[in-house]
């Protein structure tokens, strides 16, 4: 179940989207991105942050998981890679969430291996205490606590994605 009032409102989200996509047009002035969110949950954040990036950009797509409903797996599966040329070109990395961090380190070394001129890694949130795999984040939504975290993108068992604001989701079990 979701407990209590949003972790972060609709409006709190989407002011911070905005200061995180001024940062990224400020620091690619007179470049071009490749935008490449990690679905499934990073659709929504990249949706409203590339409206509101002012540098031409492109995208492409990279699907991966580790979880399976509310516990890290420990192993990354990869569904869909890039198929985008990566050499050379400014990539901009988009994840939803940043847990220990073995999603995104095995992401960017496989994006490494393709040479790109610059990679930079933007997380809307944060949950730095669990991390196990020092996976350096250029741009940072919110950090928060060890909590599950659902909707804006974010699921629980691939439901709840669909919320406009951020929640902590709490299984039955949990409740005593
Ligand atoms: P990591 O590999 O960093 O441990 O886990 C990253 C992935 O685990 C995220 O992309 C997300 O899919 C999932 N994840 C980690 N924490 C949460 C959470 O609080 N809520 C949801 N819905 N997914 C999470």
């Amino acid at each position: 179940m979701i407990t209590g009032k949003p972790l972060y409102t609709v409006n709190q989200i989407q002011d911070r989207v905005k200061e995180i996509a001024d940062a990224i047009s400020d620091d690619f002035k007179g470049e071009e991105l490749l935008v490449i969110p990690i679905l499934k949950g990073a659709f929504m954040f990249a949706s409203d942050l590339v409206r509101n990036i002012k540098v031409p950009l492109k995208m492409d797509f990279i699907m991966a998981s580790s979880y399976l409903k509310t516990d890290s797996t420990g192993e990354v599966t990869l569904h869909c890679d890039v198929r985008e040329n990566v050499m050379d070109r400014n990539v901009l990395l988009v994840e939803d969430i940043v847990d220990t961090g073995v999603t995104l380190n095995y992401i960017r070394e496989r994006l490494l291996q393709k040479r790109p001129r610059s990679l930079k890694i933007c997380g809307l949130l944060d949950k730095r205490e669990r991390r196990e795999v020092d996976v350096p984040l250029d741009y940072i939504g919110f950090e928060i606590p060890d909590v599950f975290v659902v909707g804006y993108g974010l699921d629980y068992d691939n439901k709840y994605r669909n919320l406009p604001y951020l929640a902590v989701f709490k299984k039955e079990s949990d409740e005593r």
